[in-house]
């Protein structure tokens, strides 16, 4: 953006630079007799502004900019009529009107040689100018600012006004109404002259005190430097004027083309600036009304009339003047006063309306805040249940192929007796028939225990029905589990038990003896034989409270990574997917549910090397914390070897 508008305005910049210094030169080293210099003179004041206007007029444009105004709108009329677009002709209008005034001023007094100068037309097309310049600087676009805002704005416009009416009523405003000139015309357009001095000054305040957007900083600059330089040089003007100490070819004659250059800048930057960054504060205008964010120095500006006129009072007190003049001087000064402390109280308002509006925001923003968090919280709750979903569906198909296998294995026995059977039927003497028989026996009673493993395992995924709260002998539960064991099982394995006679848990008696089955039962499945299995009981390191009951063997082990799977449903060792050994993964899945509902922990632990086999460990809570730690005593003796 910035390129853009640099690339625009180089041109026009240095026009206006070299055009003004060369007219510098002009009036420094007056090259030229009198009649010709003041003629030289005009001329090139009303070129100068001739240029301006040039400037201000959307004519000449580079390319680019044309084409994008252009497509803005099929009628120029159309596109020029936004509130924005129409400052820049209104600032041409402003120079038209002066240049009009600058050639009749010449005509009069160059060719014509009229010996009163003053009231002529020129003076309509110098004043004329006034009007479309302040229409210019209202037309500009702005962020329409909230209600106390604006009543503050309305003061300090007022307070504005009041300060520069009581300045220039004791410096050129009175003494021009005082001075007197012969006709009324002569009077009035004496009078207007200063009036326009102070409407200048107004627009000067109200640019400075606007909130612009820093795309308009290239026409802001030059319109706040165009006033300043048209300002004091129309304020040196009005007070020569008075004093008739006026003359052509003067150096403040520098002031207006200079001036009116820096405007034609200013309306030529406005066509640059691009249409959407122009709109940043249209836009804004639409929008609700905001609170002005203006620095502290915009804010402060209009006391800095009390100075002023603090000094205006101080110089009438030490110099005197026309009671007139100095009555006029002292109400301005009291009503400037009086709209200060109003224009106090509005700001207090102001602020806190604007401290409310900041309240307001605030908690909007934690409003919107917490909504985006609950979005995320339920962003996150949705895929948990996906990720859950996609496991139990994994989980099935795990169960389905598992099962299907399992249930196959002994099947495949039964099927093949029984083909045994029926096909040498007669052949076969009675010993070799009561082993065939044995065997489907066997094949039944294993898919007896896989089906009742299967029902046992769903019933639990339902629900665990609660446990009874009874008091148990740890000692009694691991000798039952024990002898429910096949004794050939056990004989082929080193048996050490070391359980406390008198230790007892809070516990549901058969839900007990069913985890330490499964627990044995896996230990006999997966170690080798004659390695030893040792159950030991203590009570809970970590907890008072709680009973640990640890089951020991010397088999294959877990391996680290698959431990915090292990005690999932249908889960299995890899290793034992295709191994000889057949389960459904579900035992251990069992003694999770069957143990939690006692308010229980089991866990495993293992280093997953063979041979250093693995230890299952549960807790239950103990019943006498104190005399099961006196237990602990006669461990020893209970310790039963069954190799
Ligand atoms: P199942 O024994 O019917 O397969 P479990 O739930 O009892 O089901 O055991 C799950 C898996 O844990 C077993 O398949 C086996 O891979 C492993 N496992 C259980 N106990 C032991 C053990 N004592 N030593 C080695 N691996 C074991």
């Amino acid at each position: 953006m910035f390129l853009t508008v640099a690339r625009a305005l180089w041109k026009p910049l240095s026009l206006l630079l070299v055009g003004s210094g060369l007219f510098l030169a002009y009036l420094l080293l007056k090259p030229l007799s009198p009649p010709l210099f003041t003629f030289g003179d005009n001329l090139l004041q009303g070129t100068l502004e001739a240029v301006g206007l040039l400037f201000a007029l959307p004519i000449l444009l580079p390319a680019g900019t044309r084409e994008q105004t252009e497509a803005s709108s099929s009628h120029w009329w159309a596109r020029r009529i936004s509130p924005g677009s129409i400052v820049p002709l209104l600032l041409a209008c402003t120079l038209l009107s002066y240049v009009i005034g600058q050639v009749i001023w010449t005509i009069n007094e160059d060719v014509l040689h009229l010996a009163v100068l003053f009231p002529t037309w020129a003076d309509a097309g110098y004043l004329g100018s006034y009007p479309f310049v302040l229409l210019a600087i209202l037309f500009l676009p702005q962020q329409r600012p909230l209600l106390s805002s604006r009543t503050r704005i309305a003061f300090d416009v007022m307070i504005t006004v009041t300060g520069i009416v009581t300045l220039g009523w004791y410096f050129v405003l009175g003494p021009t109404i005082l001075q007197g000139t012969a006709s009324e015309l002569g009077q009035l357009v004496g009078t207007a002259y200063p009036v326009s001095t102070m409407v200048l000054i107004f627009c000067l305040f109200l640019l400075v005190m606007r909130k612009n957007v820093p795309a308009m900083r290239p026409v802001i600059f030059p319109l706040i430097l165009a006033f300043v330089v048209i300002t004091i040089t129309d304020t040196i003007y009005d007070y020569q004027e008075i004093h008739a100490l006026y003359t052509t070819g003067s150096l403040l004659d520098f002031g207006w083309p200079l001036g009116y250059l820096l405007l034609g800048l200013a309306a030529r930057a406005l066509y640059v600036v691009p249409q959407e960054e122009r709109q940043v504060s249209g836009q804004a205008k639409e929008s609700k009304g905001t609170a002005e964010q203006l620095a502290l120095w915009q804010i402060l500006l209009p006391y800095a009339w009390v100075p002023a006129i603090g000094f205006l009072l101080l110089f009438i007190w030490q110099h005197g003047g026309d009671p007139f003049l100095v009555t006029g001087a002292v109400i301005g000064a009291v009503v400037l006063l009086g709209l200060l402390m109003m224009r106090q109280f509005v700001a207090m308002r102001e602020l806190s309306t604007v401290h409310q509006q900041l309240r307001r925001a605030e908690q909007q923003k934690a409003r919107a805040y917490e909504l985006r968090l609950e979005a995320l919280q339920a962003e996150q709750k949705m895929s948990r249940a996906f990720e859950q979903e996609r496991q139990v569906n994994s989980l099935k198909n795990d169960f389905i192929v598992n099962v299907s296998h399992e249930l196959r294995t002994p099947l495949t026995t039964i099927l093949g007796y029984l083909e045994l059977l029926s096909e040498h039927r007669g052949q076969l003497d009675d010993a070799v028939q009561a082993t065939f028989l044995k065997q489907i026996g066997e094949g039944c009673q294993e898919l007896m225990i896989l089906v009742e493993g299967i029902l046992n395992a769903t019933q639990m995924s339902q629900e665990v029905s609660s446990p009874q709260r009874e008091v148990v002998s740890v000692a009694h539960a691991v000798q039952e589990a024990l002898e429910a064991c096949d004794p050939r099982i056990l004989q082929d394995y080193r048996l050490y038990v070391d359980v406390p006679e008198q230790l007892t848990v809070c516990a549901d008696q058969h839900y007990l003896r069913q985890v330490l089955h499964n627990l044995l039962s896996n230990a006999f499945k997966y170690a080798p034989t004659h390695t030893g299995i040792t159950i030991r009981v203590a009570q809970d390191k970590a907890s008072a409270s709680h009973v640990c009951i640890r089951v020991k063997d010397e088999g294959p082990g877990i391996p680290a990574n698959e431990i915090p799977l292990l005690f999932g449903k249908f889960v299995r060792l890899k290793r034992d997917l295709s191994g000889k050994v057949r389960g459904t993964g579900l035992g251990l899945y069992i003694c999770k549910q069957l143990v939690e509902a006692m308010q229980g922990q089991i866990w495993v632990e293992s280093s997953g090397e063979a041979g250093a086999g693995s230890e299952f460990c549960f807790t239950l809570p103990s019943i006498s914390p104190h005399r099961n730690q006196g237990g602990e005593h006669a461990t020893t003796s209970n310790i039963r070897e069954n190799a």
